[in-house]
């Protein structure tokens, strides 16, 4: 429909979570008609998080070294692992400066909808770390939805076995939704008020 470079550029930007054919229509005619310099940028943005970025060997965190500068921090309390799905869910605990130790990024929750069982999760890895590592608290920070909750009981069943407390953050979140749905005090509060699954 489109000159192929137009259209290549559309079919890769509707690929993308959220952004249907015609946003996508959108950002592509948006590309082309703003300053040169200004659409390089976003396309050397997008190789250098590929060729820069990974993940952490240990908590799985976006990192550009081989741990990442939480596992490495070692202000860090040892004994606190808060478990979350995705590593964007670190930057939203962070911010609420309530929490000092470690975490550990699942990879999502557990959903048998979707075909998702703690196999496609980094479950194996959390064990191991709970084995290894010197931690005494796992805090079950998964999103409040169905899954979440799946996920969190899930964690409490396996990981109590090993000698460790499995805690869940306190209700009072914004239920369905991910946990970057909670502003920072409320996210706080539920940190600070977490209960013993
Ligand atoms: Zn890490």
């Amino acid at each position: 429909m489109f000159e192929p470079p137009v259209q290549r550029l559309i079919d890769e930007l509707a690929r993308l979570p959220g952004i249907g054919r015609k946003s996508a229509q959108r950002l592509a005619f948006h590309l082309l008609h703003v300053e040169e310099a200004d659409a390089l940028r976003l396309g050397t943005a997008i190789v250098e998080l590929r060729r820069q970025v990974r993940l952490c060997s240990r908590c799985f965190n976006i990192t550009g070294e081989e741990e990442c500068s939480i596992c490495r921090d070692p202000r860090r309390d040892p004994g606190l692992l808060c478990v979350v799905e995705r590593a964007q869910d670190i930057a939203v605990l962070e911010r609420t400066r309530e929490f000092s130790g470690r975490y550990h990024v699942l990879g999502g929750a557990i959903s048998p909808i979707e075909g998702i069982g703690p196999e496609q999760l980094r479950m194996k890895e959390l064990v191991h770390r709970v084995e290894t590592e010197s931690i005494s608290e796992v805090i079950a920070a998964t999103n409040p939805t169905v899954e979440g909750d799946t996920t969190a009981l899930y964690l409490a069943r396996i990981l109590k076995p090993l000698g460790v407390t499995v805690t869940r953050l306190a209700s009072g979140l914004p239920v369905g939704g991910d946990l970057d749905y909670a502003d920072e005090i409320t996210l706080g509060r539920a940190l600070a008020g977490r209960k013993e699954l």
